[in-house]
């Protein structure tokens, strides 16, 4: 399976050097002094990537444990919510809400367009006694990216706490936890940063603890317990065994994204450049406007089969492109541009292999969608 190419949106490729660190010796997390002092350090560099001098933590499990863990966590039974969705997770986020007893209150708008942050006003000025709010940044499954910092502002407003599901944008276009006043910030070891799956960071407030620390009610859960962490900050005992290896890989994608400092910038030119190529070739994007650099969605034309072309993919292609997932209103097959996977000649080969398997299945792109990559990336 060595020359499978993961041009999905996660799990992204992993470098060489991410994997080299997987294979570190062993250590007792629990007894190795050095594994605090790089745990630590790896956590200030995280909040380093994320703009935010808050505390940052790095969970053992994958990114949907944040999600759990900060719902678990702040949401104290018969809390009020808002759920602000237009998509596969951030409707996920209330049902996590509920699942721990908050009342869901949804803000919901269309699944192919970004949030309105005026719209949102209009709707706090009606009614605004929510203890926090979520929401999610990129979401993956439609290609979208929501206007986080406009959103973020008229819920400060509000002075209702912000939890942001930032697992598919961080790492490839911008995310300034402090100035643009994001409480609880989310993200995956497995997207925009490339390293293995299997970690949820995040990064968390004063005033988020706060709310953790003034709870009346106990967090039901043990896994999902941030407040457990928040004694981690306090003792340094971990509430479970970290698994150095993964953190070790997590730490060196890290720096590798830190030292990068065109990432942004190509991230923003080559998501541009494969929107161009889609719709260059007659294709249609699913998110109408405000797509992601980190990922592109295409509705699969008439009469495709998704099985059937993510199969030929990735038999004769030996390429993984991802599919549709939780979209009830279109069938879509996605690009996955972010960390890794976000050079010229990767995306090149994806539009390439995706314009090749269409045409074998009889609905041929009006023109080569890789020949209308190269025209776009050169303007
Ligand atoms: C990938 C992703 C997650 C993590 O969940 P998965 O189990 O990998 O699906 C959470 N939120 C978003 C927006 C993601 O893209």
């Amino acid at each position: 399976m060595d020359d499978l190419l993961l041009m999905c949106p996660g799990p992204t490729i992993v470098h060489d050097e991410v994997r080299a660190a997987l294979a570190r010796p062993a250590t007792n997390a629990d007894l190795d002094p050095a594994f605090l002092d790089d745990y630590g350090r790896l956590c200030a560099r995280l909040g380093t990537l994320l703009g935010t001098a808050s505390d940052v933590l790095v969970l053992c499990g994958e990114g949907i444990l944040g999600l759990e863990a900060s719902c678990a966590s702040l949401v104290q039974p018969g809390d009020r919510v808002l759920i602000l969705e237009n998509g596969v997770f951030g409707r996920g986020f209330g049902d996590f809400v509920e699942m721990y007893g908050g009342e869901a209150v949804r803000f919901a708008s269309d699944d192919r367009e970004p949030f309105d942050a005026e719209a949102l006003a209009a709707f706090l000025a009606e009614d605004d006694r929510f203890v926090l709010a979520t929401m999610v940044h990129c979401e993956t499954p439609a290609g979208l990216l929501n206007p986080l910092a406009d959103m973020c502002r008229v819920l400060k407003e509000h002075g209702i706490l912000t939890v942001v599901d930032a697992v598919s944008s961080v790492g490839g276009v911008p995310v300034d936890v402090d100035s643009w006043g994001v409480d609880v910030c989310l993200g995956g070891s497995q997207k925009a940063l490339s390293a293995p799956p299997g970690l949820t960071f995040l990064s968390i407030s004063d005033e988020a603890w706060g709310v953790v620390a003034g709870r009346t009610a106990p967090i039901r859960s043990f896994y999902a317990n941030l407040g457990l962490w928040r004694r981690w900050r306090q003792d340094g005992a971990f509430p479970y065994t970290m698994p150095a290896a993964d953190l070790a890989a997590l730490a060196v994608a890290v720096e590798r994204a830190l030292a990068d400092g065109d990432r942004i910038a190509r991230h923003a030119r080559i998501g541009a450049a494969c929107r161009a190529a889609v719709t260059g070739g007659g294709l249609q994007l699913y998110a109408r406007s405000g797509q992601s650099d980190t990922v592109t969605a295409v509705v699969l034309p008439e009469p495709v089969d998704e099985g059937e072309l993510l199969g030929l993919l990735r038999r004769e292609y030996r390429i993984v492109l991802g599919g549709t997932v939780g979209l009830t209103d279109a069938r879509v097959v996605r690009v996955g541009h972010m960390g890794e996977g976000c050079r010229g000649e990767l995306v090149w080969r994806a539009l390439h292999d995706l314009d090749g398997a269409l045409r074998r299945l009889g609905v041929p792109p009006r023109k080569p969608l890789h020949r209308l990559f190269e025209a776009a990336l050169d303007e």
